[in-house]
């Protein structure tokens, strides 16, 4: 009885999805070889019907023909490697397909697959989908998959492998662990309330409730590490018009993305670029020129954006035209986030430039960089000031810990840890219970264990393999 019921849950877990689904691994476009993977229930007969041959060896390379399966002529000489379920990324059986990368034999590759009943093209991250429906991985897990395949840097790689390899679901089951621990306990109180609780055993509830408070508080108080590493540290370039501002974002991205023009607030709106300052993401955001008096709706809108901009960045690149006196009203810009760059400097002498910089430095302005936009000048200097500066101010950002990844674990954490401190050891046991029941459901969320459907539209949502 108890060996048929262990058998119904293992069918239960390896949820059965009708359709085999195929992707093409590799990108579009030519290439020596293309590897597309097969995964679900018609893989055995996808792999007979192209090779007329049993299947191989699970896990081995097979070099072996492929046929077109109307007319027998050979599709390729292909390698193909067999994973029966369930140990495969989907927890279904996989079929690994290498061809030659030549877009004409993956077209007649494919017309064949779709000749078999139920096979279908993958639609965006749905391997990853059905190895989360088949317990393969969790939210976090799936979500550090996606942040994988989008890492443009070292540590935006680091941060997502950490999330891959569950560093972070580790943090999330452990809290849960203790949520449930904790619940046992009121819910004993409920179920049998003639058992007097000794005031020890209340004492120590109530202190692994407060320590579980410190533990979540300390993952909050991260500066959103792990949003800066995933998205990029955020530097707003402002100053007013034609002082410069494209001109220096064109030579720190060395390409041309933003037009550099004389005409007056040609940059309307927010222009981003994304660099690798040595490994670390930054997103330049080459504002609107801060006018006074913009003349139309459109310069208006520049403008707001640029101040919204500039409010949320994490730092500020504040660019002033050398030759031009300082504004009162510029320089209360500057803030604790601010580096001020002084531009044009090809168009003034040393010495003036040397008692201009005295003059910020008597009114305490620290850091500040003097370059030349349209020369090219004084440009390495600033961005070894901006790597050292950055590393300074996200001191441990890209090393360390697991870290919270986005706004959703944020917005969950906060959610279990207002109701977790709402346990009193004077409630009634009922409410204490319900409150952490709340917390439970908070912190089921960010791995997936609630509320499954909602969450998995959230998490998938703008997955982006093959396409
Ligand atoms: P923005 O409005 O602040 O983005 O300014 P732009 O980058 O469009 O530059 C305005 C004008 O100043 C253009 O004609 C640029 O060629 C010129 N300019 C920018 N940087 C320098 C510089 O370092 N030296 C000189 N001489 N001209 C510059």
């Amino acid at each position: 009885m108890i060996v048929k019921q262990k058998k119904m849950d293992k069918r239960l877990k390896y949820k059965i999805n009708l359709d085999t689904i195929y992707a093409s691994a590799s990108s579009i476009g030519l290439s020596a070889i293309k590897t597309i993977r097969i995964s679900g229930n018609e893989t055995k007969k996808i792999f007979k019907a192209l090779t007329k041959k049993s299947l191989p060896k699970a896990r081995y390379c097979k070099l072996i023909n492929l046929y077109d399966i109307k007319n027998f002529s050979v599709i390729d000489k292909a390698i193909v490697v067999w994973f029966p379920a369930p140990k495969t990324y989907t927890g279904e059986n996989i079929l690994e397909i290498n061809i030659h990368g030549g877009n004409s034999v993956l077209e007649h590759l494919i017309e064949n697959l779709l000749l078999i009943r139920n096979v279908r093209e993958a639609e965006p991250g749905e391997f990853t989908r059905r190895a989360f429906t088949n317990n393969k991985m969790d939210f976090l897990e799936a979500e550090g998959v996606m942040d994988l395949i989008n890492a443009e840097t070292k540590s935006q790689k680091s941060l997502a492998m950490q999330q891959v390899n569950g560093s972070l679901s580790t943090i999330f089951k452990k809290w849960n662990n203790k949520l449930l621990k904790l619940l046992a306990h009121y819910e004993g109180q409920i179920d049998f309330p003639e058992d007097e609780v000794p005031k020890n055993t209340e004492k120590k509830v109530i202190s692994q409730v407060i320590d579980l408070i410190k533990e979540m508080n300390f993952f909050l108080s991260d500066k959103k590490r792990g949003d800066i590493i995933r998205s990029g540290v955020e530097i707003a370039i402002v100053g007013r018009p034609n002082v410069g501002k494209s001109s220096l974002v064109n030579q720190i991205a060395k390409k041309d993305i933003a037009i550099v023009s004389k005409t007056s607030g040609t940059t309307r709106d927010v222009i981003e670029t994304k660099i690798n300052l040595s490994n670390i993401p930054v997103i330049l955001s080459d504002t609107a020129g801060l006018k006074d008096s913009p003349r139309n709706n459109i310069e208006k809108q520049g403008v707001l954006r640029s101040k919204q901009r500039i409010k949320n960045c994490n730092i500020k690149l504040l660019v002033m035209d050398v030759t031009c006196n300082f504004e009162k009203k510029i320089l209360k810009l500057v803030c604790n986030k601010t580096i001020i760059i002084l531009n044009k400097k090809d168009l003034l002498s040393k010495k003036k430039i040397g008692s201009k910089i005295n003059y910020l430095k008597e009114k305490n302005f620290k850091r500040i960089s003097v370059i030349s936009a349209k020369k090219g000048t004084g440009i390495n200097n600033l961005l070894n000031d901006l790597e050292n500066y950055i590393k300074d101010r996200y001191k441990n950002v890209f090393f360390g810990e697991p870290v919270l990844t986005r706004t959703r674990h944020r917005a969950a954490l906060k959610k279990c840890l207002s109701n977790l401190k709402k346990i009193n050891k004077n409630k009634d046991p009922e409410l204490n219970a319900e409150d952490l029941r709340l917390s439970l459901n908070a912190i089921g969320n960010v791995t997936g264990k609630y509320e499954i459907e909602k969450m998995l539209d959230i998490v998938f949502k703008d997955f982006c393999i093959g396409k």
